[in-house]
């Protein structure tokens, strides 16, 4: 009998995203060729002691079994505990925090939960690579902001123009990915104003909550009790312990909302590795490292010294995030995914080109240098750089 053949062309599309994650394009490059690879946004040194040896010592005392499907009470309340101190809010534990295997995840469950079909979701971009095609796979329609360069500030009249009868939801994201720019508490006002009156739900990425420089500080939409009540509030482990391979993450939201959320969690994923929930329940709050930001912002301000001897234009250092913007103006007239891969073939460093964080891959001529990186790889990452003139 002739063997029936079946086209990958018959699959549902489910988004309009084409190709593979630049992510996982420039990591693969970059190991293709041997580039220091400063695409990819993870860091590359060493994580805390007491945290690798929690992990171990949950595994080997036995935690290895599901947790429970909103997560490990003990983490719950550690997660309450750390933002009550940190920002004075109250958060149930048990109502109103959900663990998940990391914040990707978390803002697929978010839409997941609230979009219909044919439903709008304003995005200001350039935006996180995930939001469109997660917003799509829910059969809605994302509705593109941009955010206005050099200082990547939100143009509220823009954001009410995007508002239609349709729009279900906005996705936020402070400190930014890729501009390292930052809300003011001004930010979320407009952002209220916006959305007063109407059923538009918040999804507040703040996944680089703990990652703002200069003395600056984080707003959360938790902190804004009108905005707190329509929103979903996304965090990642990955980037306050220096973690990303451990994918771990969490929602905050009103019950109403986490019934929502879980009502999707408790069949995509139905709970969260056990050992890596158990070691951070007991790490968080009995942290004694060196402040994340203060780590962060000394490689900030290292990377940004040896820059100046290359003919990369910074037009702002990052207020917050792992990441630096930087034009090549001066260096080339290439596209941006041109001179990016051009810069990890023929110089040894990989970077991300900014037109992969919009939907129509407009293109500024910016790259993205992610800075959360041992001293010694940026040295060698400039160092590569300076031939360049
Ligand atoms: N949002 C933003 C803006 C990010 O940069 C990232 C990347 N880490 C995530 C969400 C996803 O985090 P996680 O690795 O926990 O899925
Ligand atoms: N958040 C990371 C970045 O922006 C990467 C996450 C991923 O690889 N999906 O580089």
């Amino acid at each position: 009998m002739e063997n029936t053949i079946i086209s990958p062309f018959e699959f549902a599309a489910k988004h309009s995203a084409t190709g593979t994650t630049i992510f996982a394009v420039m990591s693969a490059l970059a190991a293709q060729h041997n580039a220091i690879n400063l695409s990819q946004g993870f860091p590359d040194f060493h994580i805390d002691e007491q945290l690798s040896r929690l992990l171990g010592e949950a595994a080997r005392e036995g935690h290895n079994q599901y947790a429970p499907m909103p997560g490990l009470p003990a983490l719950r309340q550690a997660i309450a505990a750390n933002f009550k101190s940190r920002y004075g809010v109250d958060i149930d534990a048990d109502k109103e925090i959900t663990v998940t295997p990391g914040a990707t995840y978390a803002i697929y469950t978010a839409f997941t939960a609230i979009l219909q079909p044919g439903d709008e979701v304003v995005v200001l971009e350039p935006a996180y690579d995930s939001y469109i095609p997660n917003i799509e796979m829910n059969g809605a329609i994302a509705v593109p902001v941009s955010l206005s360069a050099p200082g990547f500030e939100v143009d509220w009249n823009k954001v009410k123009d995007a508002i239609t009868p349709r729009t279900r939801a906005i996705i936020i994201n402070t400190p930014h990915n890729p501009t390292g720019a930052i809300w003011s508490k001004e930010d979320w006002d407009q952002l209220a104003d916006v959305v007063r009156g109407t059923k538009i739900v918040v999804l507040a990425d703040e996944v680089y909550e703990q990652l703002v420089f200069d003395g600056q500080r984080h707003y959360s939409v938790l902190e804004h009790p009108e905005l707190r009540e329509r929103s979903f509030a996304l965090y990642s482990f990955g980037k306050v312990f220096n973690i990303t391979g451990w994918k771990i993450g969490y929602c905050i939201a009103p019950p109403a909302f986490t019934q929502a959320f879980r009502r999707i969690h408790q069949f995509v994923s139905f709970t969260v590795n056990t050992p890596a929930q158990y070691a951070l329940a007991m790490h968080l709050g009995n942290d004694t490292a060196t402040p994340v930001h203060l780590v962060m912002q000394q490689k900030r301000d290292h990377f940004l010294s040896l820059l100046k001897d290359t003919p990369f234009t910074i037009f702002q250092p990052a207020k917050g995030s792992y990441f630096q913007i930087a034009g090549y103006e001066r260096i080339s007239g290439l596209p941006d995914m041109e001179f990016a891969e051009w810069l990890t073939k023929e110089i040894g460093v990989a970077t991300i080109p900014v037109s992969a964080f919009y939907k129509n891959k407009k293109d500024d001529k910016l790259i993205r240098f992610c800075f959360a990186k041992k001293e010694e790889t940026l040295n060698e990452a400039v160092s590569r750089l300076k031939k360049l003139g």
